[in-house]
């Protein structure tokens, strides 16, 4: 039985670890994401393009989406926003292995937005209100990156934190 080379498109047995025609491994290969070139199934970094090759922590990141928004009640009573909260509620968005927080200031007049990249992330936590959930995201860029949003459903709140945690490993 042949198979075909990935590099060179020689005819190779099925067996070989290495092409009979350019030499280079056949077997236990991936193809890089980036540029498609066949490379060691272990490599770190693709030797064509230098593509980093994503980790399954990287790949579970990069397809973890979810979005919640504040309870509208909650997050006028627990918020700083106070009535625009009533109509526009934060709203907490993970996507792509980005944090993204967003508020509106007084009426809606205008967004806020917080964004941090998840391997800014040093910890996770679900702050448990009386009511209502909040979530603190403890960054290591200090206080000034960090985010603490209160205001969720409480189940929202507990399972976002879960799984933030969960995937990130903190
Ligand atoms: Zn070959
Ligand atoms: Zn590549």
């Amino acid at each position: 039985m042949e198979t075909i080379c990935p590099h060179c498109r020689g005819e190779v047995p099925r067996e070989a670890k290495y092409c009979l025609h350019c030499g280079r491994l056949v077997d236990n290969f991936q193809y890089c994401q980036e540029c498609h070139e066949p490379i060691s199934i272990e490599a770190k970094r693709c030797c064509y393009c230098a593509q980093k090759v994503p980790t399954d922590r990287d790949v579970q990141i990069q397809s973890f989406n979810k979005i919640i928004v504040a309870d509208r009640l909650g997050s006028f009573l627990t918020g700083r926003g106070g009535f625009t909260n009533l109509f526009h509620p934060p709203r907490l968005e993970v996507s792509h292995g980005r944090i993204l927080v967003t508020k509106w200031s007084f009426f809606g007049l205008r967004e806020h937005q917080q964004e941090i990249r998840v391997d800014r992330v040093a910890s996770v936590q679900y702050t448990q209100g009386i009511i209502w959930g909040g979530i603190l995201i403890e960054t290591f860029g200090g206080a000034t990156e960090d985010i603490n949003q209160k205001g969720f459903d409480q189940a929202d709140a507990r399972e976002m934190s879960q799984k933030l945690k969960e995937i990130l490993s903190v």
